[in-house]
């Protein structure tokens, strides 16, 4: 099988200040932020990077961020960011953060979940869980459109559905509360029938991505369809369900 190397990993680079050059509304509570980042190095697909803030009195917070952009974006990455309403970070992102500011980032960090060109792939994703998926969509996209990919996602309601302009032919939608006006597609949470449907490709490899309810539903269904759990790669955004 060919496989995709577009770069080896390596350890991340040091922290460095990276400029925010664009902001752009995916949802109402998601935003996505594309970096100029100076130590640009490129990234597999499904990596994140670290971001840290600093308040005056010294006091810092870190989170990790999936990487959504294709690493041919040379010198810049897109980072997609949920906005929870209690928390420290995620909402700084979204109140205060503007084009042209500045962050300090660090990063990409390897981890077991990233695609080389592993195909056919079934991806996963529960909400924001898409971002490091779409990261692996936009890729193939661009380097080799002819592997099988296939995306189930499941979000909320009509208005929690990120990048939806660019989710093709690959992506099956499924909206657990409300789907939009006039939508014949599924509804509920991901079922047996779908990822049996999804698999019917003969995916060896299954990306899960979400939050640890999503994600530990969602891996119980690629099993019960037949898949090992060595086959099978997750990564987890929050602690609850
Ligand atoms: C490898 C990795 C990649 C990630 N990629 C992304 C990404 O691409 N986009 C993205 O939006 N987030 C991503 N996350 C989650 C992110 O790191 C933060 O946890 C999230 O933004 C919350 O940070 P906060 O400071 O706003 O909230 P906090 O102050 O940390 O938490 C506020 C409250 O929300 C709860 N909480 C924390 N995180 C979550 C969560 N993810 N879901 C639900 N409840 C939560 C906490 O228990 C707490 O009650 C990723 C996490 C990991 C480990």
């Amino acid at each position: 099988m060919e496989r995709l190397t577009p770069c080896p990993q390596r350890a991340p680079g040091r922290w460095q200040l990276a400029t925010v050059a664009t902001v752009r509304a995916e949802t109402p509570r998601v935003k996505s932020f594309v970096l100029d980042v100076p130590m640009w190095m490129p990234h597999l697909p499904g990596q994140h990077y670290d971001v840290r803030l600093t308040a005056p009195d010294g006091y810092t917070a870190q989170r990790s961020y999936s990487i959504a952009s294709s690493p041919l974006d040379e010198g810049r990455v897109e980072l997609t960011i949920d906005c929870l309403a209690d928390g420290e970070v995620s909402p700084y992102f979204h109140e205060v953060v503007a084009e042209g500011d500045q962050v300090e980032v660090r990063g990409p960090f390897a981890s077991y979940f990233v695609w080389r060109g592993e195909s056919p792939v079934l991806l996963l994703g529960g909400g924001s869980g898409v971002v490091p998926l779409m990261a692996m969509l936009r890729h193939r996209r661009r380097t080799m459109p002819e592997l099988p990919m296939r995306l189930l996602y499941s979000v909320r309601t009509a208005d929690d559905v990120i990048y939806a302009d660019e989710l093709g032919a690959e992506a099956t939608l499924t909206f657990t509360r409300q789907p939009p006006d006039q939508w014949t597609g599924h509804t509920g949470r991901i079922s047996p029938d779908l990822v049996e449907d999804a698999l019917a490709d003969g995916a060896a490899t299954a990306y899960v991505c979400g939050s640890n309810g999503f994600v530990e539903a969602a891996a119980e269904l690629v099993m019960a369809a037949g898949l090992e759990p060595a086959q099978i790669r997750t990564e987890r955004f929050g602690p609850t369900g």
